[in-house]
């Protein structure tokens, strides 16, 4: 007889189960409200668009662990328990919702568990149960044994409930099955071919009575619905909530391009930035949520890494517990009993980021760290008047003198001397025209890029132009430092420009006005052909136009710039490039590619002194 079906103590199966399952339901839905009215808290997003992208991106990052199977590798696989958990749990979740749909606590699971369909599941299950609590007991000895740096200090008594619950909840189902099937329960279908795991566990109660094999069925069943129900309140209340945001998180992250900062309404806006937990949007209160706290992107930051103040798991978890403790009064209308700029978050954390965004690749569950920090700085720099000095002067000679360079005495077309380079100004017969960029034009070592693609232009014969001193800074400095209101004006002004000298086509070796000019100048109407040298030479060398005659016998390395490989995915084009100058030996830096090691230069580090733990470069 199923458990669910007797009475105990006069009370029905089903009545207990129904009870239970009430009381775990209630308290479920009570914590999502709560946490639900905090994140409308937030400010609206706008629109979201891009659905067949975001439900791939879903399926492929959540239910297919994308980002936890790219991290394994020989030397790695602490994500394989995580992947074998999740992909456990989508096997059982499905399970439990139809046992419930279906009305498993009314009984009518028996009619269900003698059909085909639920024959073949339990063999899905049956096998899916071992990998979950080898996952669970992976991750305890990682955790609690191991203890790689990344958990440092996640050994808490919470973790320990989730995996220890995790490793038990799978065994109460292969004993519930095997007990079962040792009563003869098997389910119809393939006959003999029982599921292969509770069958060998079926074995164990040979030659027990009848009446006792009932009594383990009875007590592995609720011991089993028992850890279900729980786990259903634990997660909601504990630091495991990720479980049940991440899907919505990844599912409603920010549509492309990548990294493009949403711009802000300067003539609409009240307040600039965020100071406090509510400025945030509802998408960046859904990430404090989804924070799965094994700290892949901690790993990854160079801010972590060279000793800055800077951690992003804990930017993010600081952030929850901060909206979790706030919430109540300000739902209330209470202000809030602590600044989130610099009693939670501090300064010298909000200005450590570099805006590599190796913290957002890394995230198994697209948590968003740049883009809030940008919303800080943001608010420190327009309304309260807080930044760096060195990052000051630099903006104040973006709009002095239209370039971030404060101490260089080349002008913007010193560069290109002797070239004779067209200037739009004279000639704006062009294919195309070579956005030189600050760096490119002023600062001396990076003349010589400048000077190089202008020459292999001219030699492939594209009919290429310069804007010459009409030039000004992109902006991105003055955005990343969180000078919206610079950023726009320098945006307005070269997207003028450009529109009145009909440029269709761009081309930059700079992989931050790439792409500043690719993905944000679309925001202000600025809808140009924007390409990078090393994609536009590559091609040039692909269709003949430029031939390469003399060889190098030297090794060389390439190193990825953030906003060309992780913001813009344009891997392969530079690496052509080296490979294809006979003699040359090329080797991959040992983090490479996605994985690349920030130099140390964006979200406007260039003009920003590094005071705490050692450089980055
Ligand atoms: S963007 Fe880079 S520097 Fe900033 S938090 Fe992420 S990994 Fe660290
Ligand atoms: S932010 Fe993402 S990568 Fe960092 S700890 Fe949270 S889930 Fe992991």
């Amino acid at each position: 007889m199923s458990p669910i079906s007797m009475s105990y103590l006069g009370i029905p199966g089903y009545v207990i189960f129904w009870v239970l399952f009430a009381l775990a339901v209630g308290l479920f839905l009570r914590r999502m409200y709560q946490l639900l009215r905090y994140m409308l808290l937030g400010q609206s997003v706008g629109g979201f668009g891009h659905l067949v992208k975001r439900v791939s991106s879903t399926i492929v990052r959540v239910f297919g662990q994308w980002c936890q199977l790219q991290n394994l590798t020989a030397k790695n696989r602490a994500s394989l328990g995580h992947v074998f958990m999740a992909w456990g749990f989508f096997i059982f979740i499905p399970f439990y919702l139809i046992f419930i749909i279906i009305g498993g606590g009314l009984g009518l699971s028996e009619t269900l568990e003698h059909t085909s369909f639920f024959f073949y599941y339990a063999w899905v299950m049956d096998i899916a149960a071992p990998f979950i609590m080898l996952g669970a007991l992976w991750a305890i000895i990682r955790r609690y044994v191991i203890r790689p740096p990344r958990l440092k200090g996640e050994q808490t008594f919470e973790a320990l409930v989730i995996l220890v619950t995790v490793f038990i909840h799978p065994l109460t189902h292969l004993f519930k099955e095997a007990t079962g099937i040792a009563l003869g329960y098997a389910p119809v279908g393939l006959g003999t071919h029982l599921p292969p795991i509770s069958q060998a566990l079926s074995n164990l109660f040979d030659g027990a009575s009848q009446s006792s094999i009932q009594a383990a069925n009875t007590a592995f069943f609720w011991a089993h619905w028992g850890f279900v129900l729980f786990v259903l309140v634990f997660i909601a209340y504990s630091r495991y909530l990720h479980m049940i945001a991440s899907m919505f998180n990844v599912l409603l992250q920010s549509p492309p391009p990548k990294g493009a900062l949403r711009p802000i309404d300067l003539e609409k806006a009240e307040s600039f930035g965020a100071a406090k937990i509510t400025d945030f949007n509802r998408k960046q209160l859904l990430d404090l949520y989804s924070c799965v706290i094994y700290g892949q992107c901690q790993e990854v930051c160079p801010a972590t890494a060279s000793g800055k103040a800077l951690n992003p798991k804990k930017l993010i978890d600081d952030l929850k517990e901060h909206l979790l403790t706030e919430g109540p009064g300000l739902l209330k209308g209470g202000a809030p009993a602590k600044a989130m700029i610099g009693e939670v978050i501090t300064q010298e954390v909000i200005w450590a980021c570099t805006t590599c965004r190796a913290c957002q690749e890394a995230c198994p569950v697209a948590v968003e760290h740049v883009e809030k920090i940008i919303d800080m700085r943001r608010n420190l720099v327009m309304e309260q008047a807080s930044i760096p000095e060195t990052a000051e002067g630099a903006l104040r000679s973006i709009e002095d003198r239209g370039h971030p360079w404060r101490g260089t005495t080349l002008s913007r077309t010193d560069w290109a001397k002797g070239l004779e380079i067209k200037v739009l100004a004279d000639d704006k017969d062009v294919d195309i025209l070579f956005w030189v960029g600050c760096t490119g034009a002023l600062e001396e070592r990076s003349t010589q890029i400048s000077r190089a693609t202008a020459k292999l232009l001219k030699a492939a014969g594209v009919n290429f132009g310069i804007l010459g001193t009409e030039e000004s800074c992109c902006g991105e400095p003055a955005r990343r430092l969180g000078n919206e209101y610079l950023f726009q004006m320098q945006a307005e002004k070269n997207i003028g420009l450009l529109k009145n000298y009909g440029v269709k086509r761009i081309v930059t070796a700079c992989p931050h006005g790439y792409h500043t000019l690719k993905n944000e100048y679309p925001q202000f109407g600025g809808k140009f052909e924007v390409i990078h040298h090393t994609q536009l030479i590559a091609r040039l060398i692909k269709e003949g136009k430029l031939k390469v005659n003399n060889s190098l016998s030297e090794l060389v390395t390439y190193h990825d710039a953030c906003y060309l490989g992780r913001y813009n995915d344009i891997y392969q084009p530079p690496r052509r490039l080296v490979k294809a100058i006979p003699g040359i030996k090329m080797v991959e830096m040992e983090r490479n590619k996605e994985n690349s090691f920030c130099c140390g230069g964006g979200g406007g580090h260039m003009w920003l002194e590094e005071h705490e733990g050692r450089r980055i470069n």
